[in-house]
């Protein structure tokens, strides 16, 4: 049960790089923040920094850079070439099998985001003593809303880091942290499991060898300004709010709504209309070009069961790609951690909406070399559809990438909070004409539709 992850068909090759170091990267605005540059800087001169707009970027400090370019070699921002097969398809990745699954224990299902999948498997990895730690991704309560990594070595720790924080965090700089000897369990979203698999490749981080990659399904996160955003759309003043669940499934139930911790210690809720309100004009701009929503290089990846299944108590969906990933999942099932109903995995992705996502990465990358930007390369591929898109659909993705480019490069907090207002507004007007003509084609077209009928009766 301690086989590590090294499944030939899901690991990537190095891609060809075109930047020495990592500042290229951020001032290329491909930087994902995923942190795994911090991890093999052996000069210490990498930092994770936020931005006004609550990004994370790597601030390198030049009086201490030997440019030596590792971290531009580990570094997943600029794309990577992934080794399928040819009959294996780059947004689905390798699927062995699907699971409709929970958590056994009541208390780590009620704790998870959907049905503490994660929670279980990452439970029984460290109870079993297959691995010595776990990175995960907390927030404290510090009402200053930083996500980071952690490394958990008890129950305690795995389970502050359950349910999901949707703003930016450097999870894969946690990594440092781990004892040479350490086997670790990796849990992040697909750009942190591709800092993971680049960081591998070159030669194992610092002490730490991850032997398990748990990924979760990804479209898109928010701006560490969109949670400020969002205290604010609810009515709360940022001082007097300690902490923040995006979804919390206390009161209604899976999948959640906004509830905010209060410095009186009382609980605020929300719904998660604010969230989904927020998002278009909140997301950073480099998830516009991200085409892993599927995270297509981990063992096991965890999502939402959009389209399968409904619970209040919450389900997770698992894709198991590898034979490390199904022996986890067939081991924690055998000993009461994980419960698991069969699915089919065509339905899964279909629940994914699999499909436009893949027509939106094109339109975006395309989008995005309009805006004199260099696109990611996957194998090598620039993938931008140069046909379809055009006209008004076109256009909404320029809108969009070109806002989020904007929101992201303000030049303080309250500057990139200001930005981030009159974007949605400006978008919402440049809409309203549009709306309305498509509201009075629908109603014509309903009136001729009706009156012949109207005038047999
Ligand atoms: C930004 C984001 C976008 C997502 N988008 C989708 C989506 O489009 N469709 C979908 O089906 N599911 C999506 N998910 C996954 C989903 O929300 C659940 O995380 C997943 O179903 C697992 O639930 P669980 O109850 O099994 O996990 P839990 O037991 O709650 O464990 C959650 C795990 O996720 C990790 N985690 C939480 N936030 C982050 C973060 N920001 N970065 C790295 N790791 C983190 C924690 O460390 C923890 O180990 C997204 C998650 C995130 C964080
Ligand atoms: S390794 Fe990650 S955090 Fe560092 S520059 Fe590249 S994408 Fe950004
Ligand atoms: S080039 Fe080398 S020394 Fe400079 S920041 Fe990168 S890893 Fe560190
Ligand atoms: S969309 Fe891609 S780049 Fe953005 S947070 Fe998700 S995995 Fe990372």
């Amino acid at each position: 049960m301690t086989e590590p992850s090294s499944a030939p068909v899901n690991s990537c090759a190095k891609p060809h790089r075109e930047h020495s170091t990592v500042a290229d990267v951020v001032a290329g605005g491909l930087c994902t923040c995923c942190g795994a540059c911090t991890v093999v800087c052996s000069s210490r001169a990498i930092g994770m920094k936020e931005t006004p707009a609550g990004l994370l970027h790597p601030a390198i400090d030049q009086a201490l850079c030997t440019e030596c370019g590792r971290c531009a070699r580990v570094c997943p921002g600029p794309g990577l070439d992934l080794r399928f097969d040819e009959s294996v398809d780059l947004f689905h990745g390798v699927v062995l099998d699907a699971w409709l699954a929970s958590a056994s224990s009541t208390s780590i299902r009620e704790a998870g985001q959907s049905g503490g999948a994660v929670g279980a498997l990452t439970t029984f990895l460290l109870e079993s003593g297959n691995v010595d730690a776990c990175a995960t991704t907390v927030m404290p309560d510090d009402g200053a809303f930083h996500a980071h990594g952690i490394i958990a070595r008890d129950c305690e720790d795995l389970s502050r880091g359950q349910k999901s924080k949707y703003r930016p965090s450097a999870t894969v700089a946690a990594l440092a942290d781990c004892a040479p000897t350490d086997r670790v369990a990796f849990v992040g979203l697909p750009c942190h499991i591709h800092g993971v698999e680049l960081l591998c490749r070159d030669s194992a981080p610092p002490g730490a060898r991850v032997s398990f990659r748990i990924g979760l399904v990804c479209d898109r996160t928010l701006m560490g300004i969109g949670t400020d955003q969002l205290a604010r759309e609810a009515g709360l003043a940022k001082e007097d709010v300690r902490g923040i669940t995006y979804r919390d499934k206390k009161r209604f139930g899976w999948p959640g709504e906004l509830s905010f911790r209060l410095a009186s210690g009382a609980t605020s809720y929300a719904p998660s209309t604010l969230r989904f309100g927020l998002k278009e004009y909140a997301t950073p701009p480099r998830c516009r070009v991200c085409f892993d929503k599927m995270n297509v290089l981990s063992d096991i990846v965890a999502g939402d069961p959009w389209g399968v299944a409904e619970s209040s108590d919450g389900y997770s969906v698992l894709l198991v790609r590898t034979a490390a990933g199904r022996q986890l999942v067939a081991e924690a099932h055998k000993n009461g951690y994980l419960d698991l109903e069969r699915l089919e995995p065509a339905r899964v992705i279909a629940g994914q909406l699999i499909e436009g996502h893949v027509a939106e990465y094109h339109a975006y990358t395309r989008a995005w070399t309009r805006a004199k930007l260099a696109p990611p390369a996957v194998n090598g591929l620039h993938h931008v559809q140069l046909q379809g898109w055009q006209g008004l659909r076109g256009m909404r993705q320029r809108i969009l990438l070109w806002t989020n480019l904007y929101v992201s490069r303000g030049r303080s907090r309250r500057n990139s909070l200001w930005r981030l207002r009159m974007s949605r507004r400006a978008v919402k007007c440049i809409y309203l004409p549009a709306r309305i003509a498509s509201g009075l084609r629908r109603r014509i077209l309903k009136a001729l539709s009706s009156s012949p009928r109207k005038k047999s009766q």
